[in-house]
């Protein structure tokens, strides 16, 4: 009895510890099984995922199947690899090379992209298949007109700087120009990104606004010529009474140092009428049809005119109405002193200057 229980306690702790055994080894196949079970969660998670790029499906082992390459590994153990086809990589960067080939020759497009053009933009051309999918996004309006103010900077100093040999310089709308430079007075635009163009030529009261640089830069010739021979010009009889003549001066006096030149061409007035050179209708302003102008000694001219006007030079109503009517009142003497002086003839028969006189006219373009 005795020697039969040692027995058959062997065998119980026999079977006990083989049993034992086999359990535990099962847990470590349990325990690996369920390792390759979550990479493959993993894999098939970031598989799904990562379409654009390729991946198609998963696999157990970097074979990845005939035609198929693995991109992704999953896990130490139990590993599983994400696949695409073995030539996704090459085709995707002919799509690239494709797509920014047609976007440098084709100015509407903006970028290419291997994600989406964006909200409200248009999609010009998609370049897919066989590898990563490539689109190329049309130009926002945003960046087409940011553009074009940009180019129309450039172009405004250029030929400011062409015209009179100054410094200009461009600067973002939102900063600030240079030290020692000011903002000039251009058409801004009303849509993208703006410039400022600063100069540092000018820096007395007197402005130019709206106008091209070229513009600009003869305005301003146009007043430092003014300036110049202003005492010469206003030795002149600007109203048949002497009381009311010196008050003439005296506007003349207080406003020309302030006076603003406006181009208007962009504007119905100047657009519609083609022999128009310009009007006054507040007090420091000249509005100009700059375009109707082609010598300096017109714009000259025109300059002063109009400012006679801010000076309430007299005019004879019935005959200055419906330009270019009868050029005979005094406003008009006025701008054609100016005119003759700058020309250095009598083609206005102001006797301003004797025939042969300098000329300092010019083509204005
Ligand atoms: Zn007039």
């Amino acid at each position: 009895m005795k020697t039969m229980s040692v027995r058959a306690v062997k065998g119980w702790l026999l079977i006990t510890s083989v049993l034992a055994a086999l359990s535990l080894f099962g847990t470590v196949e349990t325990q690996a099984g369920k390792k390759s079970d979550q990479n493959k969660a993993d894999c098939l998670s970031w598989c799904s995922q990562h379409k654009s790029e390729g991946c198609e499906h998963c696999y157990a082992t970097s074979a990845c199947g005939a035609g198929y390459e693995d991109m992704k590994k999953f896990g130490k153990t139990g590993t599983w690899y994400a696949c695409r086809k073995n030539d996704f990589g090459k085709r995707g960067e002919q799509n690239q090379a494709a797509c920014e080939a047609y976007c440098k020759s084709n100015p509407a497009c903006e970028k290419c992209t291997s994600s989406k053009c964006g909200k409200g933009i248009k999609l010009l051309k998609p370049f897919i298949g066989g590898g990563k999918d490539w689109y190329a996004c049309e130009k926002t309006n945003w960046a087409r007109h940011s553009e074009q103010a940009h180019d129309d900077a450039v172009k405004w100093c250029t030929d400011y700087k062409k015209e009179t040999g100054e410094d200009c310089r461009i600067v973002k709308s939102g900063q600030s120009c240079p030290n020692g430079f000011y903002k000039s007075d251009r058409i801004t635009v009303s849509w993208g990104r703006d410039y400022k163009v600063c100069l540092i030529s000018k820096s007395d009261t007197q402005r130019v606004k709206d106008c091209s640089g070229k513009a600009t830069a003869n305005i301003e010739k146009a007043l430092d010529w003014i300036n110049a021979h202003y005492d010469t010009l206003t030795d002149f009889r600007m109203q048949p009474n002497a009381y009311r003549d010196r008050q003439a001066h005296r506007r003349m006096n207080r406003k020309f140092p302030d006076v603003t030149v406006q181009c208007e061409d962009q504007s119905n007035k100047c657009k519609n009428n083609a022999r128009l050179s310009g009007w006054s209708a507040t007090a420091r302003y000249v509005n100009l049809c700059y375009s109707h102008h082609k010598k300096f000694c017109a714009l000259v001219g025109t300059i002063i005119h109009e400012s006679g006007h801010n000076a309430w030079i007299d005019m004879d109503r019935s005959q200055h109405i419906g330009d270019p009517g009868a050029q005979n009142d005094t406003v008009y003497q006025f701008g054609f002193r100016a005119e003759d002086l700058c020309t250095g003839t009598n083609k206005h028969k102001t006797n301003v200057v004797p025939a042969g006189s300098r000329s300092y006219d010019f083509n204005l373009n």
